[in-house]
This record gives structure tokens, sequence and C-alpha cells, in this order.
């Protein structure tokens, strides 16, 4: 019998979880070190009790950089075979989490397979599927409709759920006012935007946030606060809107915390590269260090096609400046519903961005792997190559398809016996190098 509701409660009740137990051997930190920083929200260990597969990670900036891969049916796209492959190269390609954005059909069967086999974080959003649950319009749902969407998804084991708390009917005057070029991108957002447009009535996510806390306290499920007013263009980055938001999301954490409830906090979105940082460190003041989630950040609109490049060069810079956790873009972002191909890209490009940004603020062990590759390079030893390879796959491949005609002492094709390589390992042993 649990003798605490969730990790941040152990944590200052000073009880070791197993979560906690396990997330400080993955992170190589002092048990009571992590304890801390769970205590004071600024780690989150996204664990659902029902998840009991689970294999828990930490979120927070002085951990690992943790990455996000988004899946699920559409109308459009409704076959649960093909998101089942894609969680399975997400999770063999290591990332940490999987959230489910599922929006058609009967979603409960396919959530309760990935909290039952999966053992990474699972999240979701569950105002998408409020409507899809009740097969009523948007207008016709009462608060309380989605307050029970969210218990439904706390009992089936989802450990974080991202929940728009954060507009309210001011927002609405706002953003008619501050003509925005892209109004609100979020797909929650958008969905809260029109219940409140339609019906008149407060953000049902922040009128009755207390019940929504004791929920998420039962259940120990995280709130990944969403950020509705993500700018979705350049343009509107690090506008009235987008910080208006941010500030209620601070105000929000406190009273989450106030309840032992973890909490991460949802960033931007379309942000100028000149912006990132700037924009992780007004979160991190305004949000006492909760975790930051981000989405992105995307640094150039025009792009389409390419966005898991722009994405990782703002999620590189983003985590480096103190975001935790990486929502991963794919090629098909602003396009399409990812299919294999595009997610495995997009987890590449995100593991990227997480892994040069943990090398430079200095995350413990991160660089001994490429220590280990530049050492695997200077031998010629293709094989420990590809084992340091973050996609062994794809760099075997290529060489394989451009193998040089002869031996030239093992180099590659792109310069043969003009290896800088064979050339200095001959010339610093005292051999002869033969060029012609
Ligand atoms: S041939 Fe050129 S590219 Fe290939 S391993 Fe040698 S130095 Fe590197």
């Amino acid at each position: 019998m649990r003798n605490y509701t969730t990790q941040m409660d152990a944590a200052r009740k000073g009880i070791l979880t197993p979560e906690i137990k396990t997330v400080a051997e993955k992170e190589h930190m002092d048990e009571d070190k992590l304890m801390k920083l769970v205590a004071e929200g600024k780690v989150a260990i996204c664990a659902n009790k029902n998840h009991t597969c689970l294999s828990a990670e930490g979120v927070g900036s002085m951990l690992r950089t943790k990455i996000n891969v988004n899946l699920g049916v559409s109308r459009d796209c409704k076959d649960y075979d093909v998101e089942m492959k894609k969680v399975m190269s997400a999770v063999n390609l290591g990332a940490e989490a999987i959230m489910d954005l599922s929006s058609h059909g009967d979603t409960q069967p396919f959530r309760r397979k990935l909290t039952s086999e999966c053992p990474v974080m699972i999240g979701t959003v569950p105002v998408y599927d409020s409507v899809i649950h009740y097969q009523r319009d948007l207008a016709t749902l009462s608060a309380q409709d989605f307050i029970d969407v969210i218990r439904m998804h706390a009992e089936d084991g989802v450990d974080f759920v991202t929940l728009h708390c954060g507009i309210t009917q001011k927002t609405i005057e706002q953003i008619k006012k501050h003509k925005r070029k892209m109004n609100i991108v979020s797909r929650g957002g958008s969905l809260v935007f029109a219940w409140m447009s339609m019906t008149g009535e407060e953000n049902p996510f922040y009128e009755h946030y207390d019940e929504i806390l004791d929920i998420c306290e039962e259940y120990d499920v995280t709130i990944s606060l969403g950020d509705a007013c993500r700018p979705g263009c350049l343009a509107d980055a690090t506008d009235v809107c987008q910080i208006e938001e941010l500030v209620r999301l601070g105000e929000l954490t406190k009273r989450a915390w106030d309840h032992n409830v973890q909490v991460m906090v949802e960033g931007p979105g379309h942000v100028p590269l000149d912006q990132v940082a700037a924009n992780m460190k007004v979160q991190q003041s305004i949000c006492m260090g909760a975790p930051f989630y981000v989405l992105g950040p995307i640094v150039t609109d025009i792009a389409p096609g390419y966005d898991h490049i722009t994405s990782a060069i703002g999620g590189a810079v983003a985590a480096m400046s103190g975001a935790s956790f990486l929502c991963y873009v794919t090629p098909a972002e602003h396009l399409a519903l990812p299919d294999v191909e595009d997610t495995k890209q997009g987890i590449i490009a995100s593991k990227i961005a997480a892994h040069a940004a943990d090398i430079a603020k200095g995350v413990p062990g991160a660089r001994d792997i490429d220590d280990r590759m530049a050492d695997a390079r200077q031998k010629l030893d293709w094989e420990a190559q590809y084992e340091c390879a973050l996609d062994p796959e794809t760099a075997r491949a290529i060489r394989d398809s451009r193998a040089p005609e002869e031996d030239h002492g093992d180099t590659c094709s792109m310069c043969g016996k003009f290896c800088a390589v064979r050339s200095m390992n001959k010339a610093l042993a005292g051999e002869y190098i033969d060029i012609l």
C-alpha cells in the first residue's frame, strides 16, 4: 500500500520511491539530490500509478534532455497497426515519451495498449478525445464532460495530460484586439477557445482546476500546461498573448504544486533563433523552474518538408538554455499526418538536438559516446563507428552503397588514398604513405 499520492508527495515526505531510484540510476545522480528536485517541482517524474510497465524517466533541465513522439489515428489515417509500428520505431530509437493524439473512433483500446505494453511515458490531450468519446459536437459538451474524460485517461494509466488551462474569456478579447497573423495554432487551444466562444462560459480547465488537481493527485498524472497561445509564425513570437498566458501558467504551476501535483509547462512554437534563449529564461523565472516542454521551437516559417531541421535548430538552443523536454517535429509538419519514415526522421532530428544540448550544458557522461566515436574514426574502425551512431542502419547503408573500389586501408570513398586519417596514422607510425 502506497503511503504517498504522487512522486512529488513522496519526495516531500522523504520517501524513496522505486521511480525516483530508477531515475537517479539512469541520470547518475545522487538520490537525495534528485528527491529534493522532485519535491521542489524542478524535476517531474511522470508515472501514473496504473502504468505498471513504465521504466521511469525524469524531466528537468539539470537532467538528460528527453524527447516526445506524437502519434495517433485521424479520420484520414486510421490504421492502428501503422501507429503501433511508429511506437516500436520510437521506442527503439530512444524516445522517452509518446503522446497519443488520436482524434478518430474509439481511442481507449489503443491508449490502454500503450499503457499496458509500452515502457515509455504516455501522454494525451483529453480535449481532443472529448468530442469523439461522446460523439457530440463541441458546443454541446459540458464542463463536467471534459473533466470525466480526464478521469478516464487517468484511470487508463496516462502519465501526463496536456490541459489548456491558461486561456480565459479575457483571451478571446485579446486575440481579437491583438490581431495576430496566425491567431491560435494549438489544436487543443483552438478547441477550448471555440468552446468558450460558442458557450460564453469560462474555460472549464481553468474554472474547475481544483477538481482536475484532485484527479491528477489520485492517479499521479503530471499536468502538462498547454500553451494555447504559442506563436504559429515568427511574427507572433513572444507577443502579449503568449506572455500573458505564460504568466497564468506560472500561477497554475504554483497551485498544482500546493496540491502535490507535478507540472510541466509547454512552450513555443515558432520563434526566431535570437529569441529562443530569452523565452527559456522568462519561462524558468515565471514558472519557478518547472520543466519546460517545447514544441520546436521552429526557427523559420519557410521550410515545409524540412521542419524536423528547423525545429532541431531551435530545440538544441532551447534545451541548452533551459528546456527539458523536446516534442519532435517531422518533415510532414504543416503538411500531413507523418508516416513511419517521417516519424523516424523526426525522432533522429530531435535526438540530435537533445544530445547536442546535453553536451553543451555539461550533463555528466553525455559526451562519452562522442569520444568513443572519435576513437573509432581515428582507427578507421567502421563497426565501432556504427555502434556509436544514432542511426547505425543509415550510416551502414550509405557506406556500403558507395564503398571504395579497392582496399585503401579501410578508408571510405570520399577521399580513398587521400584519406587524412590514414595518412596521419601512417606518418605518425613512421610508415611510407602511398597515394598513387
Ligand atoms: S576517406 Fe576521407 S572521409 Fe573517409 S574516413 Fe578517410 S578522411 Fe574521412
